[in-house]
């Protein structure tokens, strides 16, 4: 069940997500925010590129919290494309393990209706 709160992050998320062509592929297909255990919020935008060379708009939110903080323990996070809530992908969710092992217990929104824990979308973490 979603929060109040949940449901305007859902909503930021969403407002992140201006899908761009640009030359060599698509940014700003997703947008990101995630709220670190202190309470900090950080936004980040997919880059869509040939060969694999983008990244996930989770990864830039996360690169927004390193850069800004000494912070790794994250509460709270969402990718939405314009339309949609999506759940993290495979390599975002080690992403998320691997920086904090606390992090197994971030909450992620991953529909318009709900959100779990990290370790159940990751039981079996890669160490
Ligand atoms: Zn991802």
């Amino acid at each position: 069940m979603l929060t109040k709160e949940d449901k305007a992050l859902i909503e930021k998320a969403k407002s992140l997500a201006k899908e761009t062509n640009i030359k060599n592929g698509i940014v700003k297909e997703v947008g990101c925010v995630l709220i670190t255990e202190k309470g900090e919020t950080f936004l980040g935008v997919s880059l869509n590129l040939p060969c694999g060379i983008g990244f996930c708009a989770e990864h830039t939110a996360i690169s927004q919290m390193i850069t800004q903080t000494d912070e790794t323990h994250i509460k709270i996070i969402v990718a939405a494309s314009a339309w949609d809530v999506s759940a993290p992908c495979g390599r975002c969710r080690e992403l998320i393990n691997l920086l904090d092992e606390r992090n197994m217990e971030t909450e992620v929104i991953v529909s318009d209706e709900k959100k779990v824990k990290l370790k159940d979308l990751l039981p079996y973490k890669w160490t």
